[in-house]
């Protein structure tokens, strides 16, 4: 009989491992927004969330904005900040600036997107980056001359993957493909576009582990609950919603118990994306806490128990907050 392997010697490593949880937000567009934000930031902070990411504007638009939330997480909360970054609207030498901004503020984190086209159709500048693949080769770049800035520690690059065909590829094999070529560019992990159907995510997790694809493949979940955000992000993202889903929605008497039937949908999609290996959850929050909060109260998710020192921090800080 052979020895007991490494793993089956300590069994605390061969535990399943514990389940990410994650939220997306995006830099306010006015005062009030900004102050209702930090409602929901302190209420996600309650959770003890993974990380948190923060989008950006295609344009670049938003830049400004984007960078002064991500500071304000790192300097007065216990959140991890995920920047999102995308080719689009910004010179590679702009790129490189702000990923060097980004490393300089404390952030070890950045999903690298393409971002979407402009709708008038103009060109991209020239010089521009054309894929999500060469801003991960940017990054890269970047990262290895504060290589010593960083003690030789790794900034962890994001990308986005599809579990229903990306409204320009020709197909959902292409997409698989281009998932692959962004792992071999230095991504080492993947948060998907939204999807209304829990195969769809079972079977990008299959063709993508059949291609090759090994990083993690974290499944964005939108809360279900507002019929018309349903419709509005499953026209942007190119998805269509669940027509007895939606049917459902519209249905109901009144907002109690749209949330409950959303609430339930969002539950169930969750869960079937756990039950087929999802590595986490990110919940696509649209700066609102209460349908994600009730979302994660049902899911119950195996997260690690947490040093009471982290938890008291964050209840510290909510108290000078307050
Ligand atoms: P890419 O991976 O570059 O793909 C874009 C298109 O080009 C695809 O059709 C792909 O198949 C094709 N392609 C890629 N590489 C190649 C290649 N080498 N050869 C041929 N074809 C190729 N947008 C924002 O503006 N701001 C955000 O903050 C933001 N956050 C997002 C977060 C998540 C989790 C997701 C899933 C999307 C987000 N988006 C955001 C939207 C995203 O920018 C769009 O979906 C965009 O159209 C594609 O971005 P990408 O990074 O997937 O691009």
């Amino acid at each position: 009989m052979s020895p007991p392997s490494l793993i089956e010697a300590h069994s605390n490593l061969s535990e399943t491992a514990p389940v990410a949880l994650s939220y997306e937000l995006f830099p306010p567009r006015s005062p009030a927004a900004a102050e209702s934000l930090w409602t929901t930031i302190g209420e996600l902070e309650s959770t003890d969330p993974d990380y948190v990411s923060v989008t950006y504007g295609a344009s670049g638009s938003n830049r400004d904005t984007a960078v002064e939330l991500i500071n304000r997480l790192i300097l007065e909360t216990t959140l991890r900040p995920l920047a999102h970054l995308t080719c689009v609207g910004n010179t590679p030498e702009e790129l490189a600036g702000i990923i060097g901004e980004l490393l300089d503020v404390g952030v070890r984190g950045i999903l690298a997107l393409r971002g979407d086209e402009p709708k008038d159709g103009a060109a991209p500048a020239s010089g521009s980056l054309r894929y999500a693949q060469d801003l991960i080769e940017l990054i890269r770049r970047v990262e290895q001359r504060r290589s010593a800035l960083l003690c030789a520690g790794k900034v962890a690059v994001g990308v986005a993957a599809y579990p229903t065909r990306h409204p320009e590829s020709p197909n959902e094999a292409h997409d698989v493909e281009v998932l692959l070529a962004k792992q071999r560019s230095g991504a080492d992990f993947a948060i998907t576009q939204v999807f209304f159907h829990s195969e769809q995510y079972a079977d990008l997790m299959t063709r993508a582990r059949r291609a090759g694809v090994t990083i993690p493949i974290i499944p964005g979940v939108m809360p279900l609950t507002s019929l018309r955000r349903v419709t509005r992000l499953g026209e942007l993202a190119g998805v269509a919603p669940d027509p007895r889903l939606m049917e459902r929605l519209a249905a109901a008497d009144n907002d109690i118990e749209r949330r409950r039937i959303g609430v339930a949908a969002t539950v169930d999609l969750a869960n079937a994306a756990l039950d087929a290996g999802a590595p986490g959850i990110h919940l696509y929050t649209f700066n609102e806490h209460a349908c994600a909060l009730d979302v994660l109260d049902k899911l119950a998710l195996p997260r690690p128990a947490r040093p009471a020192s982290r938890l008291s921090a964050i209840a510290r800080r909510q108290v000078l907050a307050s």
